[in-house]
């Protein structure tokens, strides 16, 4: 359990986040659950801007999740081609698709162990889903929020899993949803993986590792 003062390092941490970000959520453009989790998958070494520009199309075509469980990988494929990954990304969300058609009548389910039944969907996607589109306590942790969380000593732990845990200890259950977006704005701009930006971060009076980004 970590103390009181641990406690207060890390909302004084989020405090400044949340005056830098007031409004942080994801840059995906999507209109319900289903076409953000689809948009989160397709996210996966790529830029948001990326998925921005092929999700229109692809969801004009199959509008819901029954008709992209019966799209053909190859025309699926072509219409997410320039995501990367596309062989495996079009695979995840056919099948994500039919999951949710065959187990939950078409409708993505607001809880955590539900949404990583699905084939293809891990807890980091399934948390964007629950915070995103849910407004439910959860915390995605990808590679730029562990980073930070490793930098400010908020986690030690290298395995998502664990600083997910950790972060949930830190905060209440009300910030959870506020942080992972916050995190990662804040490690695209400032906390950079190579070369953080220390001499202008606003965190550094709270940060172990001023100058060192280790
Ligand atoms: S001081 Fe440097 S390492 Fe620490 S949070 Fe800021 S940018 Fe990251």
């Amino acid at each position: 359990m970590p103390s009181a003062e641990e406690r207060r390092r890390a909302r004084t941490i989020l405090g400044r986040l949340k005056k830098r970000y007031p409004d942080a959520g994801t840059a995906l453009e999507y209109r319900d659950p289903w076409q953000l989790l689809v948009a989160t998958v397709l996210s996966a070494q790529t830029t948001d801007a990326n998925v921005n520009r092929v999700t229109p199309g692809l969801f004009a075509r199959w509008p819901l999740p029954e008709d992209l469980a019966e799209g053909s990988p190859e025309e699926v494929e072509a219409m997410i081609y320039s995501t990367g990954y596309y062989r495996q990304k079009a695979r995840a969300i056919i099948a994500l698709s039919a999951d949710l058609v065959e187990r939950f009548e078409g409708e993505v389910p607001a809880d955590l162990d539900a949404l990583t039944s699905l084939r293809g969907v891990g807890r980091k996607t399934a948390s964007v889903v629950l915070a995103e589109a849910f407004g439910r306590p959860a915390i995605a942790v990808d590679t730029h929020v562990g980073r930070l969380a490793r930098r400010l000593s908020l986690s030690a732990a290298h395995d998502p899993a664990k600083v997910e845990a950790d972060l949930r200890a830190l905060y209440p259950v009300r910030e959870w949803a506020g942080i992972s977006m916050r995190f990662i704005l804040f490690g695209r701009e400032v906390c950079l993986a190579r070369r953080p930006r220390c001499e202008s971060c606003p965190l550094a009076d709270r940060c172990p590792y001023p100058g060192r980004g280790s």
